[in-house]
């Protein structure tokens, strides 16, 4: 792998835009606007249906053998950890590491995996190099031989996690929390689950992971299809044949429709592709799909890393993904290439760093840059124009997850793949045997819905569980005009509680990056509360106050780009204000997110927290 430094300094004029370039760029914004308008629909968050009740089979899991039991549990641990995907096994690590014995997890899925335990579609993988994606490598001694890696071996790292740190020694599979109450004279929580444990903890880490529910579209008609239908989350191999790595050889006679063009659809769309007789790509917004130019790594090249290498080239990525400064560019990928364009930029003339406004208008041309040319490789890609031409996305790249992919415009030039673009305005209906898409019926004998996750949904509903607090009142009542946390960790009347996640803390593409960083903090303040023998420790509301107001006022900027981008669940379905400002993450970025954190630690004065003794 390279660890090329930045670009030397291109003689082009950078941010004092002539008229010519001023003129580009509006029209292109223009563009942008005209793409986004066409998407924008009044119902927002409530187009989707909530998977339950008739539609709960949209979540079985079908790994699994059904009819699983097990005797209720009733007793106590020290710490309970929810959710068995990567923010959970770092706490779990860290806590280890930090010599905590007393550990149990409860995770719905079969195993430790998170996502990955629940997403095997075919084409499964990680858009982002496997040496900042993957936690651990370094104190793990793994070392991935793809610079991508696939679904399975994510999965499978996921797991040697657990093993390594013994984690499977307490945990609770196929296991559903179901209510947390804070018992106050006793100082723990009481976690219910749908296996009937009543098991007591004194902390709970929440890790339920941001995408954990699988949602539908409410498309008219869709309980009458008599079809067979599956979501990709859950995926169904019974009936396609083959496996993670493709190979689906049991629809060589099926007409097969996916709705969705997301980042999903991009990896599993050729594998449909190829088994299917005839496949249909209901597209409503295309993504932005760059080369991603998979390639090997010699395990040499990790043993002339220097010690610590991974955090430093995880933090590295991040800072250039956030739109921070970094005088190289380790990991040079198509994440960083906007990064790089804007150093290009700045370096040609150095007062585009003069003002935020210069510096906004060069990042804006810098995505440009990359956005034309996600678009001209479309062109050299497709060979049908008309099909190039709805392929291209109109907005800019970080409006939704940006894709990397050697085999997914390249399938559209297959004689038995048709895409049915629905100009931003989406599958009509379905019948009992197909779907009406631009007032054209097409049969077909299988529907797979790579339709998403609930995002801009409250959290408890996305959790699937309330929590009861001190003072009786939930979590969902606290929040019910936005969160209220310290740090978007801690909350107050909800002691010794520790929530990962994006909102109101340092979000990251490279998610698992904030989750490794949130593991760290939550270990900190267990490991502080057992060695200064704390009873309970929580926010105080004047700092949970404060800390929200530092959220709302870092966000102002952040919240226009999200309103000109094309919706989605980045910006709450095209109205970011209804989320509520409140409800997003730390306004100055991750890497200050974290550095902050750090510092907070070092200082040893818990400030914010009120803490009562044992
Ligand atoms: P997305 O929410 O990104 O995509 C859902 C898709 O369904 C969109 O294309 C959406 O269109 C479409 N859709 C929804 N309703 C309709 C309708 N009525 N008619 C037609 N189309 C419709 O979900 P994904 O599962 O693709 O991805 C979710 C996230 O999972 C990603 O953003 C990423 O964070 C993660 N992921 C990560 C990967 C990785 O490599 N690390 C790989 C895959 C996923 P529209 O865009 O118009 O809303």
């Amino acid at each position: 792998m390279s660890t090329d430094t930045l670009a030397a300094p291109a003689p082009a004029p950078a941010s004092g835009l002539s008229d010519e370039q001023m003129a580009e760029l509006q029209a292109l914004r223009e563009r942008y606007r005209v793409e986004r308008d066409k998407r924008l629909r009044e119902d927002g968050n409530e187009q989707y249906v909530e998977i339950k009740g008739d539609y709960a089979r949209y979540a079985v899991d079908p790994y699994v053998p059904p009819g699983f039991t097990r005797a209720p549990l009733a007793d106590q641990v020290e710490i309970l950890v929810i959710g068995g995907g990567f923010g959970g096994l770092q706490a779990g690590a860290h806590l280890r590491m930090a010599g905590e014995e007393s550990i149990r997890f409860i995770e719905a899925g079969g195993d430790f995996g998170g996502t990955w335990y629940w997403n095997r579609y075919p084409g499964a993988a990680c858009d982002m190099e496997a040496s900042v994606y993957l936690p651990m490598l370094e104190e793990l001694r793994v070392k991935p031989t793809m610079r991508f890696a696939m679904g399975a071996d994510i999965l499978a790292h996921a797991q040697h996690i657990a093993r390594h740190f013994d984690l499977y020694r307490d945990a609770l599979f196929q296991t559903r929390v179901t209510k947390l109450e804070w018992v106050e004279a006793d100082a723990v929580w009481l976690v219910h689950t749908d296996r009937d444990d009543r098991i007591r903890a004194r902390f709970v880490v929440m890790s339920n992971g941001p995408l954990n529910r699988p949602k539908l579209p409410g498309i008219p008609g869709i309980e009458g299809y008599r079809g067979h239908t599956f979501h990709t989350s859950r995926w169904d191999y019974a009936y396609t044949g083959g496996g993670p790595l493709g190979g689906l050889d049991k629809i060589g006679d099926k007409r097969i429709a996916i709705i969705g063009t997301g980042a999903t659809a991009v990896q599993c769309v050729p594998h449909l592709a190829e088994g299917a007789k005839h496949l249909y790509v209901f597209q409503r917004t295309p993504s932005s799909v760059d080369v991603r130019n998979d390639r090997p790594v010699p395990p040499e090249w990790y043993d002339e890393q220097k010690p610590g290498w991974q955090r430093e080239r995880i933090e590295n990525f991040t800072t250039l993904v956030a739109g921070g400064y970094a005088d190289r560019d380790l990991v040079r990928d198509g994440w960083t290439e906007a990064a790089r364009n804007f150093r290009q930029l700045a370096m040609a003339d150095r007062s585009v760093l003069s003002s935020m406004e210069k510096i906004m208008l060069t990042m804006e041309l810098a995505d440009a840059k990359k956005m034309t040319a996600v678009r001209a490789r479309v062109d050299e890609v497709v060979k049908d124009p008309k099909v190039a031409e709805s392929l291209k996305p109109w907005y800019r790249q970080f409006c939704k997850r940006p894709c990397f992919h050697d085999e997914y415009l390249q399938t559209f030039n297959r004689d038995n793949v048709t895409l049915v673009d629905t100009q931003g305005a989406g599958v009509e209906r379905i019948t009992e045997n197909g779907i009406v898409a631009n007032g054209q019926h097409f049969e077909v004998d299988a529907i797979v819905f790579a339709t998403g996750f609930e995002v801009g949904t409250g959290y408890t509903r996305r959790a699937g569980y309330d929590l009861i607090g001190r003072s009786g009142e939930t979590l969902s009542q606290k929040w019910a005009h936005g969160m209220r946390t310290l740090h978007g960790m801690l909350t107050n009347g909800f002691p010794n509680l520790f929530i990962f996640g994006p909102p109101q803390s340092g979000q990251t593409a490279n998610y698992t990056h904030s989750l490794g960083e949130q593991a760290r903090h939550a270990t900190f303040l267990i490991s502080q509360a057992h060695a200064r023998k704390v009873r309970t420790m929580e926010p105080t509301v004047a700092e949970e106050d404060a800390w929200v107001q530092t959220i709302i006022d870092g966000q102002r900027r952040n919240q226009e780009f999200l309103a000109s981008c094309t919706p989605g669940y980045y910006n709450n379905e095209g109205k970011p204000e209804a989320r509520g400002v409140q409800n997003s993450p730390y306004g100055q970025g991750p890497i200050p997110y974290f550095k902050m954190l750090a510092q907070w630690r070092e200082s040893d004065r818990f400030s914010g927290l009120q803490l009562t003794s044992l």
